[in-house]
């Protein structure tokens, strides 16, 4: 079995009891960074044997891991906070396990997407994780220009020295819109930032620690049916012996639109 486990992302009181136990027990850890992982296992009590896997080694590690999975080991990945595989080693090794026939496991726990998601204030029925945008100017802008039509809250992570310009981009080419900055999540200083775009932008002079920025999706706005064939529809639905407020429904369904709009189109006439 290949565990996927996560870590704390700032509060070590988020370790799950099942994460502690499942890193006893496995056979051997692959973590992004052994030393920052080994203070972790050490607070933790855990003496389980550690290998580094990063997305430098991932090849020749991952056979490695492969090779002690097919012999039956378990082994369980972690990263140097939270989800492995969120903007993190773990899912080549995930598909390199399936593709072998081994199972893979979740040991759920921090997310700093999630956790930023949950207190936002924004959508969280719809929201979509972009992670890092891209680092040079030219493929951000296309990934933003993509994700500007995306009717759903948008999730990236972002460096502290690339903040400032990076919202700077979002508002060029999403215009204005809400948006929350959480930084340093479980951690001493955390803290939520709302507002519009340009306004986070001005609150923010030097960004310091972890962020997590999100921004409201496009505004899903109703396309205005033809308004010289709302009274016709409207009409044709009277004639067939339907009340003003059932023709204004059926029209309304017709149009796939609002009844509110339908009223307004023919206030406009009648005016
Ligand atoms: N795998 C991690 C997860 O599940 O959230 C994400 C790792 S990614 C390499 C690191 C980025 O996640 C940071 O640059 C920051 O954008 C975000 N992040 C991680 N910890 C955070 C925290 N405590 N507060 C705010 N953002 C955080």
């Amino acid at each position: 079995m290949l565990y996927l486990c996560a870590t704390p992302i700032g509060n070590l009181e988020d370790m799950t009891f099942r994460a502690i136990k499942i890193l006893r027990e496995v056979n051997l850890i692959a973590a992004e960074d052994t030393r920052r992982t080994r203070k972790l296992l050490t607070h933790f009590e855990i003496h389980t044997p550690l290998i580094r896997f990063d997305e430098n080694c991932k090849e020749s590690v991952g056979k490695k891991i492969l090779e002690r999975l097919r012999a039956g080991e378990s082994v369980a990945v972690v990263s140097d906070a939270g989800m492995p595989a969120i903007s993190d080693p773990g899912a080549d090794l995930v598909r390199l396990a399936l593709g072998a026939g081994v199972e893979v496991c979740p040991i759920p726990g921090a997310n700093a997407a999630l956790s930023a998601l949950i207190c936002s204030g924004l959508d969280t029925t719809k929201f979509l994780f972009a992670g890092f945008a891209p680092k040079t100017k030219k493929n951000r802008r296309e990934f933003l220009e993509k994700l500007s039509a995306i009717e759903a809250t948008i999730i990236f992570y972002e460096a502290p020295h690339r903040l400032k310009n990076f919202l700077a981009e979002l508002l060029e080419v999403f215009g204005e819109r809400e948006a929350v900055l959480a930084r340093e999540l479980t951690k001493v200083h955390e803290e939520f930032l709302r507002g519009k775009i340009s306004e986070l932008l001005e609150k923010i002079s030097e960004p310091r620690g972890e962020f997590v920025v999100l921004v409201e999706g496009k505004i899903f706005s109703e396309p205005s049916p033809p308004a010289e064939d709302i009274p016709s529809v409207v009409k044709k639905f009277l004639e067939q012996g339907l009340d003003k407020k059932s023709a204004m429904r059926e029209a309304a369904k017709k149009f796939n639109v609002s009844r509110r709009k339908i009223y307004n189109a023919l206030l406009k006439i009648e005016d």
